[in-house]
């Protein structure tokens, strides 16, 4: 049995380790070290922006919930997160060399995995694509001939060098005091609020005609776009002061700064994804007294997304309607997010699994968020989006059980349930 995966970022590594894992011979296709404009490394399963995989509560939380159910699959991006783990309170954050490292690792150690490093340009009758938001070349004028494409403009948050942060104008502290400790806050006084947001709303953006269109994918709103909506938004969304305290006081407001490695050299600031220019970007979150002489190790950019009209062209397999053979995974499929990206090539290496020893399709239920994310992508839907792991893409039950807690800690023991008699149908 034999396969090939055109992407080796989050959803292709993980749908060819699984395969391999289970005696497929792999050939997996990257355009490494040729470099898309987002990717910087020549590491495979890249996080190109955020190091954070979000909330790690299986029992409070869609996604948490969705990383465990991806660890009782056998994930090898969540074992590769266990392994590259920064402090992030209840989050998930990564040291993102390690992590990729990690991945990178397993995958040339496989055996029955081969990596060529080439920039495919055909679209092939079968097999995975799992090329991302940012497919190059060829392959992305094939698909689109094909299929048709959508996107939307997506933005990244800026990185700064941990010597160059203020310390005398932070504290150490995870919101609620849950977590050990992962995060630094900058604390603001309303002036310099107030302040920071006027310069923030009225300074020099790039590409503003594009921005324009309003395509703008909400979970990944601009910070000046946010904070254009009012002077209060911005308090009452990322720079939040709720579960925290400066010295037993409530800061006005709060800028987060999370760890972007293990060792704590770089600091990623929380929420401010951004499309201002560079220099604007130094001068605006330069505002930020803990941030007065940052220096920026990487500027937020702005970026167009690209991702298939799932429904009207998958199966909730992840399959082609009408080329069984042919997969796509990943958020060119049509979730959204690492952790999405990640679980959607692991799960269509179960069902390309199963379609090479000849067995018809097992679509895990909707009472997993594995499960609800492949309905989402395949059900008809005439204002088609991509979608991250959330309560409302889940099947509902317990409404009887008023305790949100309560009711949560239910709807997670109904899914790891439900992953196992999954597990169990595909492999025996
Ligand atoms: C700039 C940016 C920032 C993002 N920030 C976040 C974030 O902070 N948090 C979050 O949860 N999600 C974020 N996302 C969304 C999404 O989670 C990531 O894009 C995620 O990496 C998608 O995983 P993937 O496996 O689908 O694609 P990718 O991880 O992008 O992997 C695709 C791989 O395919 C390769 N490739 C592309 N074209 C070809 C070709 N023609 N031939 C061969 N190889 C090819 C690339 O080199 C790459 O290795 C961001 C996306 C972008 C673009």
């Amino acid at each position: 049995m034999s396969v090939t995966v055109i992407g080796a970022g989050l959803a292709g590594s993980e749908a060819a380790y699984f395969l391999a894992t289970h005696g497929v011979q792999v050939v997996l296709a990257d355009m490494k070290p040729r470099l898309t404009p987002a990717h910087k490394s020549e590491a495979l399963c890249e996080l190109v922006c955020s190091n954070s995989l979000k909330s790690d509560d299986a029992y409070g939380n869609a996604c948490g919930l969705l990383k465990e159910e991806m660890r009782r699959l056998s994930s090898l991006t969540m074992e590769a997160a266990e392994h590259s783990r920064v402090p992030a309170g209840g989050a998930l954050a990564v040291d993102r060399e390690k992590f990729s490292a990690y991945v990178t690792e397993k995958l040339r150690a496989h055996p029955d995995i081969q990596i060529v490093s080439r920039e495919i340009e055909e679209l092939p009758e079968k097999g995975i694509v799992a090329t991302g938001p940012l497919t190059a070349g060829g392959l992305f004028e094939a698909i689109k001939k094909r299929f048709g494409m959508l996107h939307f403009y997506d933005a990244s948050a800026p990185v700064v060098s941990a010597e160059s942060v203020d310390l005398s104008h932070t504290f150490t502290q995870d919101r609620y005091g849950r977590g050990t400790g992962g995060y630094l806050n900058c604390p603001l006084t309303r002036e310099e609020y107030e302040g920071f947001v006027r310069a923030l709303v009225s300074a020099e953006r790039a590409t503003l005609h594009e921005f324009e269109k309003g395509e703008i994918f909400e979970g990944c709103m601009p910070v000046e776009v946010m904070a254009a909506r009012g002077t209060d938004t911005l308090r009452f969304g990322t720079f939040k002061p709720v579960g925290l305290r400066d010295g037993g006081v409530r800061p006005y407001a709060v800028l987060q700064l999370r760890k972007e490695n293990a060792e704590g050299k770089s600091y990623g600031l929380v929420g401010c994804q951004t499309n201002l220019k560079f220099g604007e970007q130094r001068r605006v979150f330069g505002m930020i007294p803990a941030l007065a002489h940052a220096e920026f190790e990487r500027y937020g950019v702005m970026h167009r997304n690209t991702y298939l009209e799932a429904p009207s062209c998958l199966n909730a397999d992840f399959s082609v309607k009408g080329s069984p053979d042919l997969f796509f995974a990943g958020q060119i499929a049509g979730v959204e997010g690492y952790v999405e990206s990640a679980a959607s090539g692991l799960l269509t290496g179960y069902h390309v699994l199963n379609r090479l020893r000849g067995k018809p399709s097992v679509i895990p239920p909707d009472t997993t968020v594995i499960g609800a994310l492949s309905n989402y992508i395949s059900a008809p839907n005439a204002n088609f989006q991509p979608m991250n792991a959330n309560y409302g893409v889940l099947a509902g039950g317990f409404e009887d059980v008023r305790d949100k807690k309560e009711r949560r800690k239910l709807l997670a023991e109904r899914s790891f349930a439900e992953i196992e008699r999954f597990k169990a149908k595909v492999l025996g």
